[in-house]
């Protein structure tokens, strides 16, 4: 048996992990659009077609069928056409680290799984703290956003509920959390999973573009609990994942800080600002936060999964602690990270941006994240201009929201198309774009988080747009060679 990685199966290693990126390197040289095109009937059938109780068929004949079915129909993230989701490109320290950490296998939940390991998690805990200006700060790696979001919720609820003479369930019931419609839907399914009532989110007017008016919210606040109601936290997001805009931190903790709220920044998307040279002033006011989601995931280039929840009183963690006899006894005084997270088995997330840091520095990362809003404004300038597309709101990140609308279509047309378009374009696999609704109606979203894209490579993709809408609408009729072109 030599098929596990130890000292005696050093060598298979080697040659395993240079056959493995020799052909993931393949891949990135050949690769020509961002998803093959192929059909979900078409990926199903390679998926079933696979035995899965057969004798094992070798490491590396495994590689070549995953090789073949899997790299062969990925989503490709680093290829400019890619422009729906918050995905990244990502950055090559991390890649490299992340072999490490799948090799090692290291678990951050006790200091004796880890030693050095939670050091280096810590350090970068306390660095992304001073970042965004805690003066103390603590906090712990995470799967993600959704999750530092459920974290940081759990906290508050805790704190609001220490701070009430009402008994647990009766509280529990009142807990109101305030957010805008535009906040991540991870808040909703947080108060669900932490047993608030059904109306336990209470949505906060907006200034019309996707920002919490801060007005609004100390109204809201006050109606709250004025109606014996609880308020137990305050979601302010720096960079809404559709528009892209920035809450008015400043303004809203001086409401929290007024009416004693806990405040939590939702920074998953506009994180990479802390490192920005050219506009970290967009996140004032963050240092205000009691706690705060970071998502390097997305802003800071690394691989899935690397988030964070930090917060400013290193105490309010312990809200989440428990303890076992066999892991973290209590008279034990070692760092354990297991205390102060959800999970217990925990991925060293932490080595990839700790490499990241050493290889790039901060200030290049920023600079990556200001390329890609730079590209934002200049590609929204574009689509404001062209008489064949209605810009929709104004980023402050790298999202853009537009419409297409050929000559002679009408209003309630163009809204039809915004499904289509997105589908055509996905089942070519030569550009993707998102879909998502502003103020009630449809429209099309391109989030730009690469920072070798160029313009014209956003002008082939707003081709295609309008190629896959004019052929939708009835206008243009041979899609394929229309998208063929647009994509040349
Ligand atoms: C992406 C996102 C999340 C969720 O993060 P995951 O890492 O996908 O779990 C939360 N909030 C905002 C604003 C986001 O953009």
């Amino acid at each position: 048996m030599l098929d596990l990685l130890t000292r005696s199966t050093s060598d298979t290693y080697r040659s395993l992990i240079a056959q493995t990126s020799a052909r993931v390197a393949d891949r990135f040289e050949t690769t020509t659009q961002p998803f093959s095109g192929a059909s979900r009937a078409e990926l199903q059938r390679l998926v079933d077609g696979v035995h899965l109780d057969g004798d094992g068929v070798g490491s590396s004949q495994a590689v070549r069928e995953m090789d073949e079915m899997f790299l062969e129909h990925a989503v490709w993230f680093h290829h400019p056409a890619y422009t729906a989701h918050l995905n990244c490109p990502v950055a090559l320290p991390a890649v490299a680290a992340e072999t490490v950490l799948a090799a090692v296998n290291t678990s951050v939940d006790t200091y004796d799984q880890s030693a050095i390991g939670t050091l280096i998690e810590r350090r970068l805990i306390d660095w992304a703290a001073s970042r965004v200006g805690f003066t103390r700060g603590s906090g712990v790696f995470t799967s993600g956003g959704t999750q530092s979001n459920l974290h940081a919720l759990l906290l508050a609820r805790e704190a609001t509920l220490a701070a009430t003479s009402l008994p647990r369930p009766r509280a529990l019931s009142r807990l109101v959390v305030f957010a805008t419609a535009s906040s991540h839907f991870s808040v909703g399914k947080s108060a669900l999973l932490l047993g608030l009532a059904d109306d336990a989110v209470v949505e906060v007017a907006d200034d019309g573009e996707g920002r919490m008016d801060a007005a609004a919210l100390a109204n809201a606040i006050r109606e709250v609990a004025a109606s014996g109601r609880l308020p137990m936290a305050v979601v302010a997001t720096a960079g809404t994942t559709d528009r892209g805009v920035i809450d008015p931190v400043d303004a809203i903790a001086d409401v929290c800080d007024e009416h004693g709220v806990w405040l939590h920044v939702d920074a998953a998307y506009g994180c990479g600002l802390l490192v920005s040279a050219r506009r970290r002033h967009l996140l004032a006011g963050v240092e205000r936060a009691r706690s705060l989601t970071i998502d390097f995931h997305k802003s800071f280039f690394q691989p899935v999964s690397s988030s964070a929840i930090l917060v400013r009183e290193p105490h309010d963690l312990a809200a989440g602690a428990w303890h076992a006899d066999y892991l973290n006894p209590l008279e034990n005084d070692e760092p354990n990270q297991v205390d102060v997270s959800l999970q217990t088995t925990r991925r060293f997330d932490a080595l990839k941006l700790w490499v990241t840091l050493r290889a790039l520095g901060p200030d290049h990362i920023g600079a990556m994240f200001d390329t890609v809003i730079d590209l934002a404004e200049t590609v929204g300038d574009e689509i404001r201009a062209d008489p064949e597309f209605e810009l929709v709101g104004r980023t402050q990140l790298s999202t853009v929201l537009f419409r297409v609308r050929p000559e002679g279509v009408d209003e309630a047309s163009s809204d039809t198309l915004v499904a289509g378009v997105r589908r055509v374009l996905f089942e070519s696999g030569r550009a993707l774009v998102a879909k998502t609704v502003i103020d009630g109606r449809p429209c099309l979203k391109l989030t730009l988080l690469n920072p070798e894209t160029t313009l014209d490579d956003i002008r082939r993709v707003l081709a295609m747009v309008k190629d896959a809408a004019t052929t939708l609408a009835g206008i243009a009729p041979d899609l394929d060679q229309a998208l063929a072109e647009a994509s040349a």
